[in-house]
């Protein structure tokens, strides 16, 4: 089992490879074959080179919004498709507009689309299975069907998000994380472990 998390040798960024721990993954060179022969690849190549750009122009001078759109134009993007959650409509009308405004074609599909009822796909029964489900492999297939060069998600729920990459073809990024008790800020809850939150994680 890898357990780079727990690692605080970090050999692997500063090259020291002798001193790396006895599980490191740098001794897998069968998975590091496979990856390079990905990366030998011209779109993949194309892809790593626009990433490379925007953090030696963009970073810590452009937002996330700002760098999401200046990929898409590292990348010569014309067709954009963005998936969103209902809850994040208001947001996601400004941020298509501006896409727009930028030049690029934009595909928008809603969490709710299809309106399918929850109690038709679910396999578990109550009186708070109300209303219409949210249906991320349709907003996938929607793009695809759009064929999107590349994808944009906004606050999908945590495991449509999941369904969303499974089916979804076109490379996508996440502008924004659903997180309804902490603004969107998921990583608030880690800040906070160690004294407000500390309760509230525990493994009960
Ligand atoms: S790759 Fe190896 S050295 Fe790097 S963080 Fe993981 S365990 Fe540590």
């Amino acid at each position: 089992m890898f357990t780079c998390a727990d690692c605080e040798i970090i050999g692997c960024r500063k090259g020291e490879f002798e001193k790396v721990p006895a599980n490191c993954p740098i001794k897998e060179e069968e998975v590091y074959e496979c990856a390079r022969e990905e990366y030998e690849k011209e779109e993949i190549k194309k892809f790593i080179d626009g990433t490379i750009q925007l953090e030696k122009e963009g970073k810590g001078r452009w937002s996330r919004v700002e760098e999401t759109i200046q990929f898409c134009k590292m990348m010569n993007y014309k067709k954009i498709g963005v998936a969103f959650c209902l809850g994040l409509k208001k947001e996601t009308k400004i941020f298509v507009k501006i896409l727009r405004d930028h030049g690029f074609e934009v595909s928008s599909v809603i969490c709710k689309n299809g309106g399918i009822d929850k109690k038709a796909l679910s396999i578990s029964d109550g009186e708070d299975l109300r209303g219409v489900s949210c249906n991320p492999i349709g907003q996938a297939m929607l793009l695809n069907k759009e064929e999107t060069e590349f994808n944009i998600t906004i606050g999908l729920c945590v495991g449509h998000d999941a369904l969303f990459f499974k089916y979804v073809e076109a490379p996508t990024t996440v502008l924004l994380t659903k997180d309804r008790v902490l603004a969107h800020n998921p990583i608030g809850a880690l800040n906070c472990a160690h004294s407000f939150y500390r309760r509230k994680l525990r493994n009960k």
